[in-house]
């Protein structure tokens, strides 16, 4: 799909998740929502901006690159072109896993994955809330990425436009009837099993890091489902507060002497009363 009918579609999504969350909204917002608005469709639009720049093009490149000299994972077996495609998207959605866990754990990533993170009121306008740092430090990890496992152009277009789908639905604070959404849960992240990677318990944010997929987690044992949301208070402890979540404050601090992430400001971590959660960690809870 062309760079713009890929913009209209997620911005076709954005808008109709947007309008569900004021509906039926799943938790309840802290802060105003036209301000949370604004700053994260400022952020969104130079995350964008460096994904065209930058990432679109390295990624196009090394993709032709790759398939012009049948390099990847996926030419070392004469497979249909149907199971080839199929497992091109697996591979990709496992590998995102792996980044976002990268993200989280090396010091230097999660400085600009905070950002995203210490959102207050996690909704759709969250999705692409991205410093334009992060967006271009993920240039390296796709080029390895697609090269490494020698995606198509169209399996990579199917999974590209599932994962920017998939990216909106799971930020969106919209509430779906549990039972649908325990059910959806078996294919997809879902808003509730995002939710939980929100969370301002360092256990709870440090789980459910898949994209599309929700197998991974449960693969590598990183899936927690059992958090009520009503017990949810999302973003960062140690970036909490209003003057943190400002444009400039935003885009400066990755740059800035780093405090400690899960101290709050009262000098207190935020802990879970183990009587709230559910007794099944891989149950969703409502
Ligand atoms: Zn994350």
């Amino acid at each position: 799909m062309s760079l713009a009918g890929t913009i209209g579609v997620v911005t076709a999504a954005a808008l109709l998740l947007f309008l569900a969350e004021r509906k039926v909204p799943l938790r309840t917002q802290r802060a105003p929502w036209i301000r949370e608005l604004a700053i994260n469709l400022t952020l969104s639009v130079m995350a964008f901006g460096v994904s065209a720049a930058l990432v679109r093009p390295a990624v196009f490149r090394a993709m032709g690159w790759s398939q012009g000299h049948e390099l990847g994972l996926i030419h070392l077996i004469r497979l249909p072109p149907l199971v080839r495609g199929f497992l091109v998207f697996l591979l990709l959605d496992l590998t995102f896993y792996y980044w976002h866990r990268l993200n989280h754990r090396w010091p230097a990533l999660w400085r600009f994955h905070n950002v995203h993170h210490c959102d207050p009121d996690l909704g759709v306008s969250t999705s692409f809330r991205f410093h334009f740092g992060e967006v271009a430090l993920s240039t390296i990890f796709r080029v390895v990425q697609v090269t490494a496992i020698g995606a198509s152009l169209p399996a990579y277009a199917v999974y590209e436009a599932a994962f920017q789908l998939n990216t909106l639905f799971h930020h969106s604070n919209t509430r779906i009837p549990i039972r649908l959404e325990r059910w959806l849960n078996r294919l997809l992240v879902t808003p509730r099993m995002h939710g939980i990677h929100h969370s301002q318990v360092r256990e709870e944010t440090n789980s459910n890091y898949s994209v599309v997929l929700p197998w991974w987690d449960w693969l590598h044992r990183t899936l927690r489902l059992n958090v009520p949301q009503s017990r949810i208070v999302t973003g960062v402890p140690g970036y909490a507060g209003p003057e943190d979540n400002r444009l400039g404050a935003l885009l400066a601090m990755p740059f800035r002497k780093q405090r400690d992430y899960w101290m709050a400001r009262s000098g207190e971590t935020v802990q879970r009363q183990p009587e709230t959660l559910g007794a099944d960690l891989h149950r969703l809870e409502e």
